[in-house]
């Protein structure tokens, strides 16, 4: 089974269950990043670890895009919000 696939089954059996992951993952790389700043020396919470989480959070939002059921939508606020970077940083866009 491919990614898509798999993903798409996972959301199919328990959308709920997957609502929840996404705010538990979500949770999760918000305290390892505190815990990381929260250190002066950066002995905390390594980058790697950091790292890790930021992975569950983008698996488990390819998940939610999923359960969205709306890759249109996802994708015109998607262009919306990297315009409005665009403006913000002053750049161009390039394709
Ligand atoms: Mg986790």
């Amino acid at each position: 089974m491919k990614d898509n696939g798999l993903l798409a089954l996972a959301v199919e059996r328990c959308e709920r269950a997957q609502l929840d992951m996404v705010v538990e993952e979500c949770a999760e790389l918000i305290q390892a990043i505190q815990k990381h700043r929260r250190q002066e020396d950066n002995a905390g919470t390594p980058m790697a670890d950091i790292i890790e989480k930021g992975v569950d959070v983008e698996l488990c939002l390819e998940q939610l895009k999923t359960i969205a059921a709306e890759p249109v939508l996802w994708n015109h606020f998607r262009t919306l919000k990297l315009n409005r970077l665009v403006r913000k940083l002053g750049v161009k866009r390039e394709a």
